[in-house]
């Protein structure tokens, strides 16, 4: 299980509760919705420190989302240098990354093409089959959350639909995203299996083919070994 980091507050407790829990990996991010501030020398220095911890697997939550509501109003030019400035960091300590992406995807893209080499996935999966081919041309893998059980996520449920098996996650982005049988209420990991279902009978095959194929997938992506 990965859990994941989103900025300040949360990436040094998910390192500790990572070295609490066993099979618990985490991410180091600056998610977009924080991304209003430079990433100072000082704080470059931490993140890095940080992201080359044993039990950091990505850097992530990072990207783009131009979703602007009450919450969340850092303007694009903002965030696009807090990515790349992650992007960065990503390079120099040779880990995938953990996308976060609303509404941004051609910009995404483009300041994504300036760091080849990098492996990652597109979290939280809210594009369409067309998108999804953009990323997976580029080697990304794709996660699905609870979206893919709603039953008016069209593009959502066509990319789950024909995506290959082999770049393909699954997440729980919890507490957000529940599944359709809990809308309304707090999304937690167990819930996961509702999203899985759905993936299955999206494609006619069983829960139990998604569930390995996804695995493997994680253990590929994050370079997971099971000592822990
Ligand atoms: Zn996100």
């Amino acid at each position: 299980m990965i859990n994941i980091g989103d900025d300040g507050t949360d990436n040094r407790p998910g390192i500790e509760l990572a070295e609490q829990i066993p099979g618990l990996r985490t991410t180091i991010g600056r998610h977009p919705h924080s991304a209003g501030e430079p990433i100072s020398a000082d704080e470059r220095r931490e993140l890095r420190e940080l992201a080359a911890h044993p039990s950091v697997v990505a850097v992530g939550e990072i990207g783009l989302d131009y979703h602007f509501t009450e919450y969340h109003r850092t303007p694009a030019a903002a965030q696009a240098r807090t990515f790349r400035q992650m992007l960065g960091l990503a390079q120099e300590v040779g880990k995938p990354i953990v996308l976060h992406t609303r509404d941004a995807f051609p910009d995404l893209i483009a300041i994504l093409d300036e760091f080849p080499g990098l492996q990652g996935v597109f979290h939280c999966f809210s594009g369409n089959s067309a998108i999804a081919a953009e990323a997976l041309s580029r080697g990304f893998y794709i996660s699905f959350a609870g979206t893919v059980t709603y039953p008016t996520a069209h593009g959502v449920i066509g990319a789950a639909s024909i995506i290959p098996l082999d770049h393909m996650l699954v997440e729980t982005d919890s507490p957000f995203l529940p599944p359709q049988s809990r809308r309304g209420t707090p999304n937690a990991p167990r819930y996961l299996i509702e999203t899985v279902e759905r993936i299955a009978a999206l494609r006619g095959t069983t829960v139990a083919e998604i569930e390995t194929a996804t695995r493997q997938n994680a253990i590929d992506l994050f370079r997971l070994n099971h000592a822990g």
